[in-house]
């Protein structure tokens, strides 16, 4: 089997990856490519690391087989309770990886960007607890849709800024918050929230949250006596939840790999945020992937019903695993994922996030057999999204 677990010294995964920066930002690029793997190999980071894993964000999170779900679905279902970390979701792993790390750069300011606010929550939260300087850029529009976490990143003591450019969203804030970086590269480190950027990001953020594969094959052999599943199955955004529930699977060829994407309104509706099957080749975010744009480059405005999906590209790790076939995409619309919530909600009393619905929602799709064991990354919990789904029961 090849290996799809982590890139060439370029940052590649097949043809995607690499780092496609201006030149200003060459300095900061290299350094961390040169230092990220000696940093985070050392003993002493590993320990700081696994040890606020554990008592901070309060992991092992459980895998917890859902019996409930089982016997609807005739077929072995556990969940991956990512939904149980402090902060609501697996990307608390990645933000205290790289406040660490950013730490032992010797940088004193963090920026980050934020959609709708997680990552941004969850940036404001590692540097609360580490007492870093923390910027966070938004766009304005989100800055009105998402209220409730702009609250909780000032709270924190994170200062927000609005990105006031283009469509006043995700993209815009990106702009700037790589502005910010350019103007105080020595000082700063750039926190991205999934597995998405140029070389090293994907492979950094990939390594934080394989802790979550990594558990998934000790509680596995712990119940039922073997470390692998035969399929496991995870949301895609950028990427970052399901790269850590693939992580430790991907080079297995008896683990089968499953990806749900946002369908939005269906494939044809024109909102829609399924990138490998509306995207082509090209570059975003400083790397190249498979990117949703127009014939000439322009990126198109994705649309779906969760904010954390709702993102134009994928990241370079699973835009290879797509090409290669060692992933299978389903594409899930909006309607699906609220039907998919609802039903967890009432057969297990767990109320996912609208993001993780859309892992759910495959069960409905694919047909398992009896005695598979289907492993389902629940990215996060649904409180964030009880607006939506209040509208819609
Ligand atoms: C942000 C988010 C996602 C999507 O991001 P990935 O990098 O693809 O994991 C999925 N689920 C939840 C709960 C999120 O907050």
């Amino acid at each position: 089997m090849k290996n799809y677990r982590n890139p060439d010294e370029n940052g590649y995964y097949g043809e995607f990856g690499g780092a496609f920066v201006p030149e200003m930002l060459y300095p900061n690029v290299e350094e961390l490519q040169e230092k990220y793997i000696d940093i985070i190999s050392t003993p002493e980071f590993q320990k700081e690391f696994r040890d606020l894993l554990k008592d901070y964000v309060g992991r092992a999170t459980p895998l917890y087989f859902a019996k409930n779900l089982s016997e609807k679905y005739q077929t072995q279902i556990y969940l991956k309770r990512e939904d149980l970390n402090h902060t609501g979701a697996h990307k608390i792993n990645n933000a205290l990886g790289q406040v660490l790390l950013a730490k032992k750069l010797g940088k004193k300011r963090i920026i980050a960007e934020t959609g709708a606010g997680q990552h941004g929550v969850a940036t404001a939260t590692a540097c609360a607890l580490m007492n870093l300087e923390c910027i966070v850029y938004m766009g304005e529009v989100d800055i009105a849709r998402q209220a409730p976490n702009v609250g909780r990143m000032k709270m924190l003591g994170a200062t927000v800024i609005p990105a006031t450019s283009g469509s006043k969203t995700l993209k815009d804030a990106v702009n700037e918050a790589l502005r910010d970086w350019i103007n105080n590269a020595t000082t700063t480190h750039y926190i991205i929230g999934s597995v998405v950027g140029p070389h090293p990001f994907p492979d950094l953020v990939a390594r934080f949250q394989s802790v979550i594969s990594e558990e998934i094959k000790w509680q596995l052999n712990e119940k039922i006596g073997r470390e692998n599943p035969d399929y496991v199955i995870a949301c895609v955004g950028g990427g970052s939840n399901a790269a850590g529930t693939f992580y430790h699977f991907v080079n297995e060829e008896s683990v089968k790999l499953i990806a749900a994407e946002a369908g939005g309104c269906g494939l044809d509706s024109g909102k829609s945020a399924a990138t490998t099957f509306l995207g082509t080749l090209g570059i975003l975010h400083g790397s190249k992937s498979i990117v949703m744009q127009t014939d000439d480059g322009q990126v198109i405005e994705p649309h779906s019903i969760s904010a954390g999906l709702d993102y134009p590209g994928i990241g370079p790790f699973h835009a290879n695993l797509f090409t290669e076939k060692r992933t299978e995409f389903f594409s899930i619309t909006d309607d699906e994922a609220l039907k998919s919530a609802f039903e967890l909600t009432k057969i297990e009393g767990i109320i996912p996030a609208l993001e993780s619905a859309h892992a759910l929602a495959v069960l409905e799709k694919k047909k398992f057999a009896k005695d598979d064991v289907v492993v389902i990354c629940l990215s996060g919990r649904g409180d964030k999204d009880l607006e939506m789904y209040l509208q819609n029961l």
